[in-house]
């Protein structure tokens, strides 16, 4: 045969579909929420989609601590409707059309509903492959995946005593904080000059955090030396210059990372912060839409993008950011959090282990319990995260353990709890 016919002969052959590959067609049976209170105070919302091959469904996160019960109204009035009859293999479409559906886009409730949609649709294309989602991504390009530790104390001998520790179980990242989110900033309850018939509580202040911070981290370096990698979240809680000037007195310890030195409402402050200092910045743990990242990629501001996978959508868009970062040396920082759940944390791995923009992930543990309820959960070991292997996410959900433990109702709607200042005023986190 000739070549031209040779080529003829491949140009005109079919494309073949899933069924002359021998599989099916699939179709979404059924949208379940699976709600559960399993273990601490935990709110977690899974999305469980069944599809019509028997057996065959996918699971994924659609946590929301702070607005569960608005997150599963929208799961099961709007997204479940939309979803039925339609084709789980399509994921990039049934994420597009998602994300439009709504005509008003990228809040935090409709991208956690979008979340437990797209990564249960990636745990089923895994399942029906027989792949782990990382080989659908593109196979594992580490290991493992390094996780930075958080380390703590309520005074600086404290808090060597815990990065110590930290070291020994072999982490080489270690996150230090001086007590909670803006300890060191805190004057304590009833000190200071209050307002008349103000309130009473420990206070926060950002320019005793600003003298505070420095010399504690001095002092950890003088203890642990410079061989652990050190980060620091400031959560927000430092305006503008406030914030250049703390990164500039953070620069001699060679931070990691310092995270979230600003809000989202002042990341303008960036470029001085880059003009004055060469302390590493990873930012967005609050970020929910992608559009917040681009000009800090773009113009190289920060140095890692601190998300939540499913935050922002799921699989499908924190695969994307990454790609984004990769170019321009931005890395990925995939945020965790006491109460997040382990479906999210093996999103984040699936695309940690599989992305050559992978900068370090933040570790998430759990209690035992947990593993009875979700089977498959993801473990740290010598400061790295392993999952299992098995096709799709790798995890399931023990539906009646779930059952068991309810969803349960916080006090005040289980608000974000706010710092305040002296004179009163609410402190952004
Ligand atoms: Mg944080």
């Amino acid at each position: 045969m000739l070549r031209r016919d040779l080529l003829r002969a491949f140009w005109a052959a079919p494309i073949l579909s899933p069924a002359a590959k021998g599989l099916p067609p699939l179709t979404i049976k059924e949208v379940k929420v699976i709600s559960t209170s399993g273990g601490r105070n935990y709110r977690w919302v899974f999305v469980k989609i069944i599809t019509s091959e028997p057996g065959l469904y996918g699971i994924g996160s659609a946590g929301n601590h702070f607005q569960p019960y608005a997150v599963i109204a929208a799961i099961e009035k709007h997204l479940a409707p939309f979803l039925i009859g339609k084709n789980p293999e399509q994921i990039e479409d049934l994420w597009q059309s998602g994300h439009l559906r709504t005509y008003w886009r990228n809040g935090p409730v409709n991208n956690n509903v979008l979340s437990g949609m797209d990564m249960a649709l990636w745990d089923i294309k895994g399942k029906r492959a027989g792949m782990p989602v990382y080989d659908l991504l593109g196979g594992k390009v580490r290991d493992a995946v390094p996780c930075y530790d958080h380390c703590g104390g309520n005074s600086k001998e404290a808090v060597v005593e815990s990065v110590q520790k930290s070291m020994a179980k072999g982490f080489r990242h270690i996150r230090v904080q001086l007590g909670a989110y803006g300890g060191g900033g805190f004057i304590p309850a009833g000190q200071g000059s209050r307002p008349e018939g103000g309130r009473g509580g420990s206070a926060f202040d950002e320019e005793v955090y600003v003298e505070t911070i420095p010399p504690l981290f001095d002092y950890v370096r003088s203890k642990v030396g410079f061989g652990p990698k050190l980060c620091h979240d400031v959560h927000s809680h430092l305006s503008g210059i406030n914030a250049v000037d703390f990164c500039r007195r953070m620069q001699p310890f060679q931070m990691f990372f310092i995270e979230d030195v600003l809000a989202p409402e002042q990341l303008a402050w960036y470029k001085q912060i880059r003009q004055t200092s060469t302390t590493a910045q990873a930012v967005g743990e609050l970020f929910t839409h992608p559009f917040e990242y681009l000009p800090l990629i773009n113009e190289r501001l920060i140095d890692f993008v601190r998300c939540r996978v499913s935050s922002i959508g799921g699989i499908t868009p924190a695969k994307k950011l990454a790609t984004i970062c990769e170019p321009l040396g931005v890395r990925t920082a995939f945020q965790e959090g006491g109460e997040n759940d382990p479906v999210n944390q093996l999103a984040a791995y699936h695309i940690d282990i599989s992305h050559p923009a992978f900068g370090i992930q933040e570790e998430n543990n759990f209690p035992e319990f947990v593993r009875e309820l979700l089977p498959g959960t993801a473990e740290i070991r010598g400061g790295y995260l392993y999952g299992n292997g098995k096709p799709g996410l790798g995890i399931d959900i023990n539906e009646a353990l779930a059952a068991k433990h309810p969803l349960q109702a916080a006090p005040l709607g289980g608000h974000y709890p706010l710092d305040r200042t002296l004179d009163g005023a609410v402190v952004r986190p």
